[in-house]
């Protein structure tokens, strides 16, 4: 299993190195979304844990951090990465290192567990997701562990949105199953105000999850005024 990959090409930062602190196939994730590209089995895990030692880790990364063509570090994991207890000692650690962006991509469901918020203060970026304004549309989309709700992932988001002091963006993730409240998503992310959107096509899930490219052509029109790119990754 790979903890360290790429280069991959991340919207956010060009080229960059992929960290998962997680490592599990299948996934341990808190969530089970219907386009997880990781596929739909795995274990749904919400108590936070050490997945992998912080050496580990470095030791994979070995020079491929100090690289020119290395712009910075996504943490982005077979499963959610905040469920990592270690993931914040081992982004510290990184930026000690070499003087490159580190970035995270999650789910927002630990936001408001104690001391959470606090600590994202050591990434330049985060990229929270985003794909239902609607606890309905939630429970379809994105299958979390029966105990997370909707209002606190939202709730979550704002108090990190307003307390962050780097880059605050949004991926929305584009499927049939949030296609009619593509304008209420709209609207919270005018709400939380993030500095950019990212609108996420998935290309590798259940094609009838997937929409045609006039739909989400229509999904793209409902960000008007808000400053949105494609999230495309290229790995
Ligand atoms: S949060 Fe990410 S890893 Fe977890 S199920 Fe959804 S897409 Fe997969």
């Amino acid at each position: 299993m790979k903890i360290v990959y790429g280069p991959i090409s991340s919207p956010c930062m060009g080229k960059a190195i992929a960290v998962d602190p997680i490592g599990r196939h299948p996934k341990a994730c808190n969530f089970n979304c219907i386009y997880c590209r990781l596929g739909q089995n795995g274990m749904v895990l919400l108590e936070r844990a050490t997945f992998i030692d912080d050496d580990l880790i470095l030791e994979q990364m070995g020079e491929c951090l100090y690289r020119d063509e290395c712009c910075g570090v996504m943490f982005k994991g077979t499963g959610e990465p905040l469920l990592a207890t270690n993931i914040f000692a081992v982004a510290r650690k990184i930026k000690e290192a070499a003087p490159k962006k580190v970035a995270l991509l999650t789910n927002c469901s630990l936001l408001l567990e104690p001391g959470i918020i606090e600590e994202l203060g050591v990434f330049d970026i985060i990229i929270a997701k985003l794909d239902a304004a609607s606890d309905d549309t939630f429970q379809q989309v994105n299958r979390p562990h029966p105990s997370i709700r909707h209002s606190d992932i939202i709730q979550g988001m704002k108090e990190a949105r307003d307390r962050f002091p780097g880059s605050f963006r949004i991926q929305v993730t584009l499927v049939r199953e949030n296609l009619d409240e593509m304008d209420d998503i709209a609207q919270l992310c005018r709400e939380i105000c993030p500095d950019h959107v990212y609108l996420n096509n998935p290309e590798l899930c259940d094609p009838s999850h997937q929409l045609s490219k006039r739909e989400a052509e229509a999904a793209w029109d409902k960000f008007f005024g808000i400053r949105c790119a494609s999230s495309k990754e290229k790995e």
